[in-house]
């Protein structure tokens, strides 16, 4: 797992401190948050097909977790659809972020579709070690949540082989074949405690149950999680902009109740934040999930600055510099 830099608190980013309403209210901003590289690429992905090949693209399934985002790219010409059958033959079609099984790439070729894969290079990693330990005839047991689509893509890479363990109390129900051939694999948008206690069991069932190559949970989500762990106990109330089928946005709610932030809420947009939840409050926490764009943070921070809440300090863990690049037959500019 990452390590952590060390904590950063106290630049101001407005005076706005010294009246009546504002005296003893701040915010932390957690720092990193927002959009990792694996969204940024898969975004820019479904921008740069729709220069190229002109709108209506595909998208199979959300490009990311994201209402926004999802909205926006649709009023520029983007109809995302459940399968590739909904797709008309031999239309451009992106593979969204969580990556897909090999066969909906079977499926997409079986109807001439012209495929632009978005998969997050970290979940493709994991696709690898699936197909690896499968190979090498091991029962692979991946920690990930029933009906996830990122769970569903690795799991196709090797369904004979794959049992999915979805949290602490599912572990009972494993079964394996050879105690000494056993391996466990994530999803990349867990909570690092919870499957840490996941895996804790099963090796009391399987002691000889063997670790990933590396981590399977992304560096995003782990940054982002220490972020909040780090100002969670400060904090009367932590916001967490994102969307609901956002696996690391819903993480970060639960990381920072379990951290000690006496409340926390999953918020889309600023409008949603309920004012009921600012009363008696001092120190409010935002943080925003991996697939969120900062405006969406922005809009909340103003709503704030309008509650007296106009003291806003960072509280740095981490500094994000990785950029992926884009699928191939996408990279023409440089990247910014
Ligand atoms: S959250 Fe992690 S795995 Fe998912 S897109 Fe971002 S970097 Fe990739």
């Amino acid at each position: 797992m990452s390590t952590a830099i060390p904590l950063n608190v106290g630049i101001t980013r407005s005076a706005g401190a010294g009246t009546t309403e504002s005296v003893g209210k701040r915010v932390l901003l957690a720092e990193p948050r927002g959009y990792c590289a694996g969204v940024d690429r898969a975004v820019e992905t479904v921008e740069k097909s729709l220069e190229k090949h002109g709108a209506p693209i595909y998208v199979r399934k959300e490009i990311v977790h994201n209402r926004h985002v999802v909205e926006t790219l649709r009023e520029q010409g983007v109809i995302f659809v459940d399968e590739t059958d909904e797709v008309p033959e031999g239309a451009v079609v992106v593979f969204s972020a969580h990556g897909v099984s090999p066969a909906v790439h079977e499926s997409a070729a079986a109807r001439n579709l012209h495929t632009i894969d978005a998969t997050c290079p970290l979940v493709t990693k994991v696709h690898q070690e699936a197909k690896r330990f499968a190979r090498d005839d091991y029962d692979i047991l991946l920690i990930g949540h029933e009906g996830h689509e990122e769970v569903e893509g690795t799991a196709g890479e090797a369904p004979d082989h794959v049992q999915l363990v979805d949290g602490p109390a599912s572990v009972d129900k494993v079964t394996v074949r050879d105690e000494s051939k056993v391996i466990w694999l994530s999803q990349t948008t867990l909570s690092v405690d919870e499957t840490m206690e996941t895996v804790r069991r099963l090796r009391e069932r399987f002691p000889t149950l063997q670790d990933p190559p590396s981590d399977d949970i992304c560096y995003a989500t782990q940054n982002r999680q220490v972020a909040v762990k780090a100002m969670a106990p400060e904090c009367d109330l932590v916001i967490v902009v994102g969307s609901r089928n956002s696996s690391n946005s819903v993480r970060l709610v639960e990381v920072a109740l379990n951290a000690g932030a006496k409340a926390s809420y999953l918020v889309d947009y600023a409008r949603e934040v309920d004012q009921a939840w600012l009363d008696g409050v001092s120190t409010v926490g935002i943080t925003s999930g991996a697939s969120v764009p900062e405006i969406l943070v922005r809009g909340v921070l103003d709503m704030l600055e309008e509650h007296g809440f106009a003291d806003v300090q960072p509280v740095t863990t981490a500094n994000e510099t990785l950029v992926f690049s884009l699928p191939r037959e996408l990279r023409t500019t440089t990247r910014r």
